[in-house]
């Protein structure tokens, strides 16, 4: 149980709806600031504007999955309230408190370097990438279906990227009955592409592969879909590009060629928050515990 620690929500989307409740259940004190538009309250969780939280009462800080922008800004879904996170803030918390994100930025590993805060970033972790690969999975094919007027199956689908997104989105095209082909710049993951029955290629080849592309779906963060690839694909292609911002696609080129190239950002938050939120729930109740012990009353 959380009993007994006070855990301040600072902003975020419909993800931290299911972290409140799943928080709340496990006997957590709650502060949430940034929810302010939400019409329902949350029973034992307490809403207050930014600058009511009271830093020196946290143990455990959770900021949104993307963290803080390159200012310390906080996205608040919820509310028109403007949240940043200062390392002026953040000393203000005691020592022991957890600061929780999504992923981090150079800002925030800094600041919370700078303060000595710890600083978990869950996306890190092997465990919460795989299991958030899965909505991630869902929401592709969703977009898959609404931008293109052509089934999955028997389309060739190039992924590129065997990582844990990368190896989800393949597996799971494939067994729609795409053909699917898979770049990477690893010889053991070109070993295990084919050992997944899927046609492997290197990423340094990434053109002869493309060319013939009904769709790509990129989950390498690196400027790897340029003008030049790009160039080689027919203007059906459809792009769906998973890697975080700002992704790996020339954008511009790809619209000025005719190709539709989309930014698919945050896809678990949009298609099954609960299932994000308690991925997310899960592992912070399971750190808490791990880091500072069980709670007591
Ligand atoms: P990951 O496990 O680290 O996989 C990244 C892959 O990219 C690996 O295969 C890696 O190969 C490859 N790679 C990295 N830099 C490369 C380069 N310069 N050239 C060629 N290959 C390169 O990451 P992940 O968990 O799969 O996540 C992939 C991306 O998707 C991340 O940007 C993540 O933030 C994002 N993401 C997006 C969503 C969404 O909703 N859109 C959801 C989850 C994650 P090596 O092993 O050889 O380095």
């Amino acid at each position: 149980m959380l009993t007994g620690y006070t855990i301040g929500i600072l902003g975020g989307d419909a993800r931290q709806l299911e972290v409140i409740r799943r928080l709340s259940e496990w006997d957590a004190t709650l502060i949430l600031t940034g929810f302010d538009q939400l019409d329902h309250g949350f029973t034992g969780a307490k809403q207050v504007d930014f600058d009511e939280v009271d830093p020196g009462r946290l143990d455990a800080v959770i900021l949104p999955v993307p963290g803080t922008n390159t200012d310390g800004k906080i996205d608040t879904i919820f509310s028109n309230q403007s949240l940043s996170l200062t390392k002026e803030w953040l000393e203000k918390t005691p020592k022991h408190c957890l600061i929780f994100t999504g992923i981090t930025n150079k800002y925030l590993t800094g600041i919370t370097d700078e303060t000595k805060r710890t600083l978990i970033p869950l996306f890190d972790r092997n465990d919460v990438a795989i299991y958030n690969s899965i909505p991630t999975v869902e929401g592709t094919i969703m977009m898959a279906i609404q931008h293109t007027d052509f089934t999955i199956h028997s389309s060739k689908v190039t992924v590129l990227g065997l990582g844990r997104v990368g190896m989800s989105v393949a597996r799971v095209f494939a067994s729609l009955g795409a053909k699917v082909k898979v770049g990477a710049r690893k010889s053991e993951d070109l070993a295990r592409i084919s050992e997944m029955g899927l046609i492997p290629f290197s990423m340094k080849d990434i053109k002869e592969h493309t060319h013939d592309s009904d769709i790509v779906i990129n989950t390498i963060p690196a400027h790897v879909l340029t003008a030049s690839v790009i160039q080689t694909m027919p203007t059906h292609t459809l792009i769906i590009d998973l890697a975080s911002k700002p992704g790996g696609t020339d954008f511009r080129y790809a619209e000025k060629r005719g190709v539709k190239a989309l930014l698919a950002p945050g896809l678990p938050g949009i298609v099954a928050p609960k299932t994000a939120g308690n991925i997310l729930a899960n592992v912070v109740t399971q750190i808490i515990i791990e880091k500072l012990g069980e709670g007591s009353s």
